[in-house]
């Protein structure tokens, strides 16, 4: 038999409506022949409340109590799912991460998978079971708690599944109908592509693209799955959505694949730090051990021994830095005039393979921003990407401009 993975997102399962009209796709797979594993979300918005409803409840809280709370939420949409199948007649099973076993390492919140044995499921898939319903999202650690991972995280469940189960395919259904050049809700320019290289798709997912979790994509390129973004809302087609494929697979050669934005950046300064060996492990380490995700960094011209270090971080993480940096402080291992947060900003970025043999793409980004009256904080590069952290109330704007500066309209 051939399985098949089909993962349906929040939105793709917000309703008892939209459960059936899902339900209804995977009766088609299981009609052409295929054993079927349905990864679920939970009801959209579902874990936004749940993960506030921690936050409320324990500001610095402990991660295993909300992966306790969070991971609840695909609990329900998996168990309704199942039923929803049985009702239309087709033998399925609901399974938990941890009944799988779904196993993950112990970092709660951000847990990375270590493990998905296949015997359970097939041994079910042996006796008739057409259909395995799992909750995305969640795992259970080497202690035997359940884990979470990421935001996001139920498309790293469905891609893990598939390469472990060396399924056909692995479906990504979702509320819009494939991977575009930038997030449509920020365009209407915005242009769906067919294909795009894993590489690409790699960085604008790491960018802030929330289309697919960035793991997801990192495992798909790794055991090679033949992963699909398609919408649940659509008719079906078998060409429809955008295959992630590698790179000699995609046929578009635009020096600029898409772009790509973050809303939920903080640029943190620490004022007067002393320029000396060491100082970078200094700040840098605690903040690490707080689990405090830093992106990019920036050290000042220094006058009289002393600079000004500055560095992005997730905004929800910035009470965790500035604890992790005042605890640093308080041993003597860094001394700081002030730790000054800047809340209020987004990192918009480019991404493009063809940048690697182009050069110039930062100038006309730059050139581009300017023109909007756009003022830059920080600018990081790699070989395929340009970011830059702007003022938060700038981000579409600068998005629209970019994406109409790079022609991402027309298909190269
Ligand atoms: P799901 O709940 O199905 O997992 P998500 O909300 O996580 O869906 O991801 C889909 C959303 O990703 C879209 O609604 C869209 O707003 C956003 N998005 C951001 N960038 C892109 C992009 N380049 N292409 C398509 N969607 C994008
Ligand atoms: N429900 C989780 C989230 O919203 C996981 C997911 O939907 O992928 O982050
Ligand atoms: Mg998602």
């Amino acid at each position: 038999m051939s399985v098949l993975v089909m993962k349906f997102g929040g939105t793709s399962v917000a309703t008892l409506d939209r459960i059936k009209r899902a339900a209804k796709r995977v009766g088609r797979e299981v009609a052409n022949g295929h054993d079927v594993i349905v990864i679920v979300s939970a009801m959209s918005g579902k874990t936004n409340e749940l993960v506030g409803w921690v936050g409320e409840t324990s500001p610095l809280f402990d991660a295993r109590e909300y992966d306790a709370v969070v991971s609840s939420g695909e609990n329900v949409t998996a168990g309704l799912m199942a039923l929803t199948l049985q009702e239309m007649d087709i033998p399925a099973r609901s399974w938990q991460g941890w009944q799988v076993p779904l196993k993950t390492n112990g970092a709660h919140g951000a847990a990375r998978i270590e493990e998905i044995p296949t015997d359970n499921l097939n041994a079910k898939f042996g006796q008739g079971m057409r259909v395995a319903v799992v909750a995305g999202f969640q795992g259970i650690s080497p202690e035997g708690r359940i884990t979470t991972l990421g935001r996001g995280g139920s498309d790293t469940t469905a891609v893990a599944f598939a390469a472990a189960f060396e399924a056909v395919r692995c479906d990504i259904y979702t509320d819009v109908d494939g991977v575009y050049t930038t997030d449509p809700r920020i365009t209407s320019k915005a242009r769906k592509l067919d294909r795009i290289a894993f590489e690409e798709m790699l960085e604008l997912a790491s960018l802030g693209a929330k289309v697919l979790q960035t793991r997801s994509v990192e495992l798909a390129m790794r055991y090679k799955v033949k992963l699909r973004v398609l919408s649940s809302f659509d008719e079906y087609d078998e060409t429809a959505g955008t295959l992630v494929c590698e790179e000699d697979e995609v046929m578009e050669n635009n020096v600029v694949a898409g772009v790509a934005y973050s809303r939920d950046e903080a640029k943190m300064t620490l004022i007067s730090v002393a320029d000396r060996p060491g100082i970078a492990a200094a700040i840098f380490g605690p903040l690490a051990e707080a689990g405090v995700n830093v992106d990019m960094i920036v050290q000042n011209i220094s006058e009289e021994g002393r600079t000004d270090m500055t560095f992005s971080c997730p905004v929800d993480q910035v009470k965790r830095a500035e604890q992790a940096m005042a605890q640093a402080k308080e041993r003597g291992e860094i001394a700081y005039h002030d730790l000054v947060a800047d809340t209020e900003v987004a990192k918009v970025s480019v991404v493009g393979i063809g940048m690697r043999s182009h050069a110039g793409v930062a100038a006309r980004m730059f050139k581009s921003l300017r023109d909007e009256n756009v003022n830059i904080k920080v600018i990081t590069t790699s070989e395929i990407k340009i970011s830059v952290l702007i003022d938060r109330k700038y981000m579409e704007l600068a998005v629209q401009a970019l994406h109409d500066t790079f022609e991402l309209e027309k298909a190269g």
